[in-house]
This record gives structure tokens, C-alpha cells and sequence, in this order.
């Protein structure tokens, strides 16, 4: 088995499911991996193929990508986007308290800023998505964001019954299949009253409805959950490293004598010595006023931290 690209006919990690029928939640998939990608070689052979633990994280934000790509797509064809519909969602977005705009890349497309997770959650569970699509659909489609939420809420829980993993299991495939309903008797486009195409599920959604309750199971079976294998702290460590080393040492062309990659290290074997031999990460200067007698302390955080 080895890694093909996701937009690949056979696209998954775990299952020989092509691309046209990853929209098909009736057929059956187990994690048997993927023995129609012959051309790669296996990326890691030393890892048992039930140890490929699907990432939470990304789960999240890929798909929830998918349904704002969705949900704006169709907001931004319209004529009267950008005076009254763009203005509108920023204000939604700003209501929830979620730094949020609409920009224009060079292909004159309309983008938008990027989400990290916790603001994604807020927007998955209180974006009023059917002020924004009229009649039904916009219900549905605001009930498809809301239900995604709940099912992510439930696959983070550390413990769960088996009753409740089959539950997720039969929820997350009637969640993939609401998403790409089919229109019923509706040609005309503008009248759609389906939600999306079937070509529009993602393999993030295959694994979330085919895959994820598989590895719910197996964990379970080991005392572990998914919320363990999460990559958010590792997520977290490369965000703030980013920050720290390429935001601030680029700045006036950075040094160039060592690599980031050794200036990183040092940095982390530096604060594992501290926290092993216990150093002080703080100074404290005092200043002694003579007049009344008072000590006043200021304490100076490590700008390292
Ligand atoms: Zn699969």
C-alpha cells in the first residue's frame, strides 16, 4: 500500500473505495488498506496498518472548509454579493466574535480568511447559515452544519459505549448522504432543492463516515480514544515555532550563520534543561524605596516564552 494523492481515484488510506462511489454510503469498507495503488510503494512498512490513526483535527477542518466552500460558492455568484450578502456575513461572522473577511486573490475569485479550529467550532455551531439561503434548503443546510458539530463533539469524547459508536456510524453516514441529497424534481438551478452534488464528498467524509467508527471501536478495545492521537498540540508547537523563529528572524533578513532548524533545536533543548533542573524562567528585580519602607516587585516574563 502506498500514499496516493487524495484527489486520486483511489484515494483512501484504508480501503479500495474510488472516487465515484465515495459518495455511497450503503457500500461496506473495513480497514483492509489499499491494494489498488501499486505504483508506490508503502510509505511507512514498519507500521501495522491499523495503526494509521486518522487525525481529529484535520477531520474538522477539512471538512468544514468543504461546507464553507459550498455554503459561499453559491452566495458569491450572485449579483448582489458584494454590497449586500458580503457586509452581511461579516457582520454574522463578527458576531460570534470570529475575526472574519472576504478578499479578492489575483484571479479576481472571491477568497476568505482562513479559520483555525476553535473558530471554526463557533461558526459549525451558531453560524445562522439559513438567513443566508432561502426556504428549505437553507434549513437543511444550516441543520447539516449543526449535526456535523455534534457528530466531532462525540468522536472527541474519551469514553464511549458500543451502542454509542454505532450510533456515530449509522448518524455520520446519514450525514454524508443528507449532504449530497439529490434535488427531487427540481431541474431548474436556481430552484435546487438539493444541497450538494455527490461529487462534492470528500475523501475526509469517506473516512469520517467509513473509517472512523472502525477506529473507535479498535481504540476502545485498548482503553484509547481518538482525542489522544490528535495532532492539535503538535499543530499548536508548529504555530507558535512559526511564529518565533520565521515571523521574527526573517525580519531584517534573519541570520543567516545557522538554520532555523538549529536554532529551533537549541531552543527546546534549552527549555527542557530549564524544566529538568528546575531554572527560574523569570527574573525579579526589586526595587527598595527607602521613604516608605515598601518593597515593590516586578517581575519580567522570559521573552522566550
Ligand atoms: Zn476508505
Amino acid at each position: 500500500m502506498g500514499l496516493n494523492a487524495p484527489n486520486a481515484n483511489y484515494f483512501c488510506l484504508y480501503c479500495n473505495c474510488d472516487a465515484a462511489s465515495r459518495w455511497d454510503m450503503d457500500q461496506v469498507w473495513t480497514n483492509t488498506g489499499n491494494s489498488k495503488c501499486t505504483k508506490k510503494l508503502a510509505l511507512f512498512p514498519a507500521i501495522d496498518q491499523n495503526n494509521y490513526i486518522p487525525d481529529e483535527l484535520h477531520l474538522l477542518l477539512r471538512i468544514s472548509d468543504t461546507l464553507m466552500e459550498c455554503f459561499f460558492n453559491d452566495l458569491t455568484k450572485k449579483k448582489e454579493f458584494e454590497k449586500q450578502i458580503k457586509p452581511n456575513i461579516e457582520a454574522a461572522f463578527k458576531d460570534l466574535g470570529v475575526r472574519f473577511e472576504f478578499f479578492k486573490s489575483t484571479s479576481s475569485k472571491w477568497n476568505w480568511t482562513s479559520l483555525m479550529g476553535t473558530d471554526k467550532k463557533k461558526m459549525l455551531e451558531k453560524f445562522p447559515v439559513a438567513q443566508f439561503i432561502t426556504g428549505i434548503r437553507g434549513e437543511n443546510i444550516e441543520v447539516l452544519w449543526r449535526e456535523f458539530y455534534r457528530l466531532y463533539k462525540v468522536l472527541r469524547q474519551s469514553q464511549l459505549t458500543d451502542q454509542e459508536i454505532y450510533q456515530f456510524k449509522v448518524d455520520a453516514e446519514n450525514w454524508v448522504r443528507a449532504f449530497c441529497r439529490p434535488s427531487q424534481g427540481f431541474i431548474n438551478s436556481s430552484l435546487n432543492f438539493g444541497h450538494y452534488r455527490k461529487a462534492d464528498v470528500t475523501p475526509y467524509m469517506h473516512v469520517f463516515a467509513k473509517h472512523i467508527p472502525l477506529f473507535m471501536h479498535q481504540l476502545k478495545s485498548k482503553g484509547l480514544s481518538l482525542r489522544i492521537f490528535s495532532t492539535s498540540s503538535i499543530e499548536k508547537k508548529n504555530h507558535s515555532q512559526v511564529r518565533l523563529f520565521f515571523g521574527g528572524t526573517t525580519m531584517g533578513g534573519g541570520n543567516k550563520e545557522r538554520t532555523v532548524v538549529y536554532d529551533i533545536m537549541s531552543f527546546e533543548n534549552r527549555k527542557l534543561f530549564y524544566l529538568i533542573s528546575n531554572t527560574p524562567k523569570e527574573i525579579t528585580s526589586r526595587n527598595i524605596n527607602a521613604d516608605n519602607k515598601e518593597n515593590l516587585s516586578h517581575s519580567f516574563n522570559d521573552p522566550g516564552q
